[in-house]
C-alpha cells in the first residue's frame, strides 16, 4: 500500500480516530489543533452501538465502557405525565447491548492519549484559517500567517464552523443550555436512562447519566435545557432563580440538581447547526465528522457519525488507485449513512424542540403509540442505535459484543 504524509485538522473524535487509523495503517500523521492544550468542550454525550463499533475496532470499548454510564433506554414524559419518548436497545436484539452516557472530556481523553502513546505528532497553538494547493501538496495556514509544509493529503476535522469547509445549512432557532452535575447520592432518577421532560415541544429538559470521567472519583450527569438562542440574552437578564422555578414545574424532582447551579457560566449554551457539505472530497481534501456534516443532537448520532466517517477515511485510504479515487470511495462508503440520518434528525429535531404544538401532538398521539407496536420498538431501537441504514457492514463492522467488552 503507499504510505502518505497526512495532516489532520481537529483533535475532535473525528480527528483523533482518523490519525490513530491512518497512524496504524503506517502513513505520516500530524494533527492540528487550535489550542495549546487541547480540550473537549461541552458536556457529555451517548455512545451509540455504531459509534462503540468504531472504538471497539481501535481497542478502545473496554474503557469507554468503564468511563461511561451504560443507557438501557431513552425515556421521556410529556408535562401531563404521559410517555412521549421509549426507546429501549434492548428491542434491537443484541444482548447486552446499550448506549453510553459519556462526558465529551473522558471520550477526547482516551483517544488522545491513545494518539500520544503511539508517537502521533501533535501541533497545538494551531488555529487553521485556510488551506492552499503548493508544490505537489496541500499546506495549512493559520491565523497568524504560519504554513506548514506540503501534505499528500489535508483532513478537515475542524467540526462544525470549520474554516476549510464551503458555507452551507443553517444554525437552527433551538440550542440548549449544557452542564455536568455530579450524581446525587439520592438520586430521583434512574441511573440507566438518559430521560427527558417536554411541555409540548417548546421546553424540553433533559438528564443524562455520564459514569466516572477518566482521573475523576464521582460518577456524573449531564443536565441540559432546551433554549432559543434569539431568548438566550433574555434568559441571562432573567436570572437563574426564574429559570429554576420553570424547571422545578415541568420536573420537581430537579430541585435538588439545580441547588448545585450557583451562576449562569455554568452552564454552557450550545447552538446546533443543520448543515452537509455537498462534495466532501477536493484535491487532496477530505471533510469528515462535524466539518462534513453536522445536526441537531436530539438523535445523539454526531460523535457516531464522526467516528464512522473516520473509519470510512481509513478503508478508502486503504482501497486501490491514486489518492483521489481512494478519497471518492470512502465518501461513497459513508455518503448514504450521512443522508439518511440528516433527513431523520431533520424530521426528528422538531418533535422534541419547537414552538408548534402540533409537531408536540403528532409525537404524543402518533409516533409514540406506533412505536410501541411491532414493528414500532425495534424500527426506534435501530434508529437511536445509529443502525438504520446498516452502517457498519459497508465498513466491514459489527454491533460489539457488549458482553465481551463488559468481562
Ligand atoms: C450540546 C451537544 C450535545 C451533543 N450530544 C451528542 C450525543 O449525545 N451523541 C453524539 O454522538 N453527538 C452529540 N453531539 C454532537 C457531537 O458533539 C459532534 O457531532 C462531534 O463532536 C463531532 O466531532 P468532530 O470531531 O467532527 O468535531 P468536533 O468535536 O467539533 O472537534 C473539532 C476539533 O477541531 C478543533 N478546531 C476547531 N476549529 C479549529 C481551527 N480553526 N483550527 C484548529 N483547530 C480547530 C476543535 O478545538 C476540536 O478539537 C452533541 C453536540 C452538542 C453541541
Amino acid at each position: 500500500m503507499s504510505h502518505f504524509d497526512i495532516a489532520i485538522a481537529g483533535c475532535g473524535p473525528a480527528g483523533l480516530a482518523a490519525a490513530l487509523l491512518l497512524h496504524r495503517q503506517g502513513h505520516r500523521v500530524t494533527l492540528f489543533e487550535r489550542f495549546d492544550r487541547p480540550r473537549p468542550i461541552g458536556s457529555g454525550l451517548m455512545i451509540q452501538p455504531s459509534g462503540l463499533a468504531v472504538l471497539d475496532a481501535l481497542g478502545l470499548a473496554p474503557d469507554i465502557l468503564a468511563h461511561g454510564a451504560p443507557i438501557r433506554a431513552l425515556h421521556g414524559l410529556n408535562h401531563q405525565g404521559d410517555v412521549a419518548l421509549d426507546a429501549r436497545y434492548a428491542d434491537l436484539g443484541v444482548a447486552g447491548a446499550c448506549g453510553i452516557g459519556i462526558h465529551r472530556g473522558s471520550l477526547f481523553a482516551l483517544l488522545f492519549r491513545a494518539a500520544q502513546a503511539e508517537g502521533i505528532t501533535i501541533e497545538t497553538g494551531f488555529p487553521v484559517a485556510t488551506t492552499r494547493i503548493e508544490a505537489g501538496g496541500r499546506t495549512l495556514t493559520c491565523d497568524d500567517g504560519r504554513t506548514t509544509r506540503a501534505f499528500d493529503l489535508v483532513v478537515d476535522a475542524l467540526g462544525t464552523s470549520s474554516p476549510l469547509a464551503p458555507p452551507c445549512g443553517e444554525w437552527l432557532a433551538f440550542g440548549a443550555l449544557w452542564t455536568t452535575l455530579d450524581w446525587p447520592a439520592d438520586a430521583p432518577f434512574d441511573a440507566g436512562l438518559l430521560e427527558q421532560r417536554y411541555t409540548h415541544a417548546e421546553q424540553m429538559a433533559g438528564v443524562l447519566p455520564t459514569g466516572v470521567r477518566v482521573d475523576g472519583t464521582m460518577r456524573e450527569l449531564s443536565f441540559f435545557w432546551s433554549l432559543k438562542a434569539s431568548e438566550y440574552e433574555g434568559w441571562r437578564d432573567a436570572g437563574l432563580d426564574a429559570w429554576k422555578t420553570q424547571v422545578c414545574a415541568l420536573w420537581p424532582a430537579c430541585e435538588g440538581l439545580l441547588q448545585h447551579i450557583a451562576a449562569p457560566e455554568q452552564l454552557t449554551f450550545a447552538r446546533y447547526a443543520h448543515r452537509r457539505v455537498p462534495e466532501p472530497v477536493g484535491e487532496r481534501l477530505i471533510h469528515i465528522g462535524d466539518a462534513w456534516h453536522s445536526a441537531s443532537p436530539q438523535l445523539g448520532q454526531g460523535a457516531n457519525m464522526a467516528l464512522l466517517d473516520a473509519f470510512a477515511l481509513a478503508r478508502g485510504i486503504a482501497s486501490h488507485g491514486d489518492l483521489q479515487e481512494r478519497l471518492a470511495h470512502a465518501a461513497r462508503l459513508r455518503s448514504r449513512h450521512v443522508k439518511l440520518y440528516q433527513a431523520l434528525t431533520w424530521a426528528a429535531t422538531p418533535l422534541y424542540q419547537s414552538d408548534k404544538a402540533w409537531h408536540a401532538l403528532l409525537r404524543d398521539f402518533l409516533l409514540t403509540p406506533l412505536g410501541r407496536v411491532s414493528p414500532g420498538p425495534g424500527i426506534q431501537a435501530r434508529l437511536v442505535a445509529g443502525l438504520v441504514g446498516n452502517p457498519l457492514a459497508p465498513l466491514g463492522l459489527s454491533v460489539p459484543d457488549y458482553e465481551a467488552i463488559a468481562r
